[in-house]
């Protein structure tokens, strides 16, 4: 009996035909034909001027708080709730993560709760330096109010969207709203290079340096020459023929994605005490992983453990929601702003098996073991 997992990578009929490319020419590295043309049909999904492929999302994190100049002490106001990915460049750099609560709506960064970090950081005498916003689970964030905060305040934002290829707010792509958007293409995202991230920008200055920085800082001369730290976080050109087919059956990935969403709906949501996490208007989720929450009124608490142990012994692979970063011990020491969401979240909420690989049966058996768990 095969195992049903949480995310697996979901390969397409053409992405060996680019790998054999990169093969025949001996495009191996560095860079190459499979890197320009990824980074082309990305720039043009998202509509933005420009896209650099990185080794992964959290080198392009990494990349884009030294392109917007962040240094050591600098406040860097994060999302609590999520991967901690997301906010470990920030440490790196050894500047300073405040964690900030998520909205109801969509789980992710607070509005109110940013402005109410910015404005007490101000009184305290640094202004901070940036914010990463996440779409957590393919769900995008209040872009228009966090838009508008960043412009009040001149703060940039960089979006974190690598759960969220794919996934639009007002008809724009995620990721292409911030100074900076990042994405990821690991192996468990929607669609993977195997490994890799990207960072995307319509500033071409941000571009330009983290080409630069990004590929050991070499400036142009006949002998190796460095004016700055550089960096080895470019993507293969064998990792971005594999990106090249995946981005060809993007569009049907995220339709599977989300009839299995609605699969799961379907049928659970008629138990009383189970809700699923809606578009607001304007919304469209890549639907990355289908989430469930279990009422603490109706359920006891616990719950969403109780049943992702169970269907693990039916092999099924099901994960708690993200444990959330003001909770976790690396960063014990971070300021955070909190309201309770993502406490709530993490104590109720389970992430089901939502690759777009699995058949109807795998996710109609995964349904009925959870009914039989929970009644
Ligand atoms: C996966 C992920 C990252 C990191 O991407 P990698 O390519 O795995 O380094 C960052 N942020 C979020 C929200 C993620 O889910």
């Amino acid at each position: 009996m095969d195992k049903i997992w949480l995310s697996s990578p979901h390969i397409g009929e053409r992405e060996m035909l680019y790998v054999s490319e990169a093969f025949k020419t001996n495009w191996i590295a560095p860079l190459g034909p499979n890197v320009d043309a990824f980074e082309k049909q990305l720039s043009q999904l998202l509509n933005v001027n420009e896209v650099v492929s990185l080794s992964s999302g959290t080198a392009a994190i990494h990349l884009a708080l030294l392109a917007l100049g962040i240094k050591a002490g600098d406040l860097v106001l994060c999302q609590s709730f999520t991967f901690a990915a997301s906010a470990f460049p920030v440490m790196y750099l050894n500047a300073e993560p405040i964690f900030i609560d998520s909205e109801k709506d969509s789980w992710n960064i607070d509005p109110e709760l940013t402005e109410k970090a910015i404005i007490d950081s101000i009184l305290k005498g640094k202004k901070p330096a940036a914010i990463i916003v996440v779409h957590l689970y393919g769900m995008p964030a209040k872009m228009n109010e966090l838009l508008k905060i960043g412009r009040k305040y001149d703060i940039p934002i960089i979006e974190d969207a690598a759960e969220a290829l794919g996934s639009e707010y007002n008809q724009r792509k995620c990721g292409s709203f911030g100074e900076i958007g990042i994405l990821s293409f690991n192996g468990n995202k929607i669609i993977t290079t195997s490994g890799g991230g990207a960072l995307v920008s319509n500033d071409s200055n941000i571009i330009k340096k983290v080409r630069h920085i990004s590929a050991q800082s070499k400036e142009s001369a006949p002998y190796y020459l460095h004016k700055e730290v550089g960096y080895n976080y470019r993507l293969s050109n064998v990792c971005a023929g594999i990106g090249r087919g995946q981005l060809e059956v993007l569009h049907d990935r995220i339709a599977r994605r989300r009839e299995i969403f609605n699969m799961y709906k379907e049928e659970l949501n008629k138990i009383e005490g189970i809700s699923f996490l809606d578009e607001a208007s304007g919304v469209f989720s890549n639907r990355w992983l289908t989430t469930i929450l279990f009422d603490n009124k109706i359920f006891k608490s616990g719950t969403n453990n109780k049943v992702r142990m169970e269907l693990e012994h039916q092999q099924i692979e099901s994960r708690l929601l993200w444990k959330p970063l003001h909770q976790q011990p690396v960063f014990e020491n971070a300021l955070s702003y909190l309201n309770g969401v993502s406490n709530d979240l993490f104590e109720n909420g389970l992430c089901l098996p939502s690759g777009s690989a699995l058949t109807n049966e795998q996710i109609l058996k995964t349904i009925n073991c959870i009914k039989k768990i929970i009644t």
